[in-house]
């Protein structure tokens, strides 16, 4: 059996140096992710509001708290002063909410906006339509206090790779589009987990969320 941090070399080692490794460590204890943290690694993912809130009171305080669950509105007051990253922004009330919160934190929150591109996994996210519109009528510009960087995306969750291939390229395609007509400064592009990471790196990802592979099987 390998290590935590061995397994966070092993990945480290299969990456470009542009894409960054975010491990998830929902369901996890805080004793695994201070070896990771020994271990060299500085930005993990947490999925629930008050989980996020006591390992961040209790771990070391150069840690990057990324946010990828499904997030309630009343509930971005509570991470709004430390969260480095919301990748799973999926409308534009919650969009609405961040940039209130992060205005009272005198911050700005970076977030991704989520596409829902997968089969069956999320209910949640925009289409492609849907964020192009974000873009065609600037409703991005009306949150001053929330800054864009780009896109979170899951592909199906099955075993044909052909077509968790595709669905990456698509969202990677996507993101060129974004890029070129609307907004040259994204430069974050989230996908692969587990399973599927591999592949999501050959496809462009920027940032790769890996759980279950580091920490071991979650216990809900
Ligand atoms: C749980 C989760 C992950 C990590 O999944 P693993 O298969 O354990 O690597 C990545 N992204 C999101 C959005 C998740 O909810």
């Amino acid at each position: 059996m390998l290590s935590i941090a061995e397994k966070i070399e092993y990945i480290n080692r299969r990456l470009p140096e542009t894409t960054q490794l975010l491990a998830i460590s929902k369901f996890h204890p805080a004793s695994l992710i201070q070896e990771a943290y020994d271990a060299g690694q500085r930005l993990f993912g947490e999925s629930r509001e008050q989980e996020l809130a006591q390992k961040q009171a209790e771990l070391p305080k150069d840690i990057e708290w990324h946010f990828i669950g499904h997030l309630q509105t009343n509930k971005v007051k509570y991470i709004a002063p430390y969260v480095a990253m919301i990748h799973s922004v999926d409308s534009l009330r919650l969009l609405e909410e961040i940039d209130k919160q992060a205005k009272k934190c005198e911050r700005t929150i970076d977030c991704l906006l989520e596409l829902h591109v997968a089969q069956e996994e999320s209910k949640f996210g925009f289409s492609f339509d849907e964020v192009r519109r974000l873009y065609e009528e600037k409703w991005l510009e009306k949150y001053p206090n929330v800054r864009v960087r780009g896109l979170m995306g899951m592909a199906s969750n099955t075993e044909d790779d052909l077509q968790v291939r595709r669905e990456f390229a698509s969202i990677a395609a996507f993101f060129d589009e974004i890029k070129q007509k609307y907004d040259a400064s994204v430069d974050t592009l989230s996908m692969g987990m587990t399973n599927d990471w591999k592949i999501a790196v050959e496809e462009g990802s920027t940032m790769v969320r890996i759980g279950s592979f580091i920490f071991g099987e979650r216990v809900y």
